[in-house]
């Protein structure tokens, strides 16, 4: 499919009132935390907390689907990245949290999702590298994408804005969006 917009944009994940769903970088338990999924929790309400306790533990690179409570979305998709250095392969299994989050969206029929740098906060993820593997399975999942028409990277800061862009620029079948 060649006509899904992707895009990069500075803000938070959790204030992205046009978009089906937003992707939590979650922890394996789901629980409410720091950074992402502090933001998104503290957004959504304690029914999120209730509802994603019947879906942990998740494994690094898996993706499961909630209803999004108080936040302005449809769905919270969760992932759990990989903490680099840990977890490995770090590439396929960040990789693994894009594809397996895009094609949880497909099939639920949605037609936009909102992705953060997962990984990249306490999990220690090098955000260049990072943003290459998110551009890279972005890229490769459009073949197998049939609802899907947008997929927007949310970032926190003007310097990840600007690696995120660049990666999009140069992943060939994503470049001149
Ligand atoms: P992980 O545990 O997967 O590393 P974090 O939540 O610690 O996840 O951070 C992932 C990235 O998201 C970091 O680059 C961090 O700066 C950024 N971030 C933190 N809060 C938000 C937010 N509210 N919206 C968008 N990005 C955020």
């Amino acid at each position: 499919m060649t006509d899904v917009r992707v895009e990069c944009v500075k803000g938070n994940i959790a204030a992205q009132p046009d978009i089906d769903a937003v992707v939590n970088a979650a922890n394996a338990e789901l629980l409410p935390g720091g950074g992402v999924a502090g933001a998104i929790h503290s957004a959504a309400g304690p029914g999120l907390a209730e509802e994603c306790r019947a879906l942990a533990p998740i494994r690094p690179g898996q993706a499961v689907i909630s209803s999004a409570h108080n936040l302005p979305n449809r769905h919270v998709i969760h992932c759990l990245g990989p903490v680099y250095g840990v977890d490995e392969p770090a590439d396929r299994l960040l990789a693994d949290c894009y594809r397996n989050a895009l094609l949880l969206a497909d099939r639920s029929g949605l037609e936009s999702v909102a992705f953060p740098a997962i990984s990249t906060g306490v999990f220690g993820y090098p955000l260049d590298e990072a943003a290459s593997v998110a551009m890279r399975a972005v890229a490769e999942a459009l073949s197998s994408l049939g609802s899907v028409r947008l997929i927007r990277f949310v970032l926190f800061s003007d310097q990840d804005l600007v690696e995120f862009r660049e990666a999009l620029a140069h992943e060939p079948g994503l470049s001149g969006q």
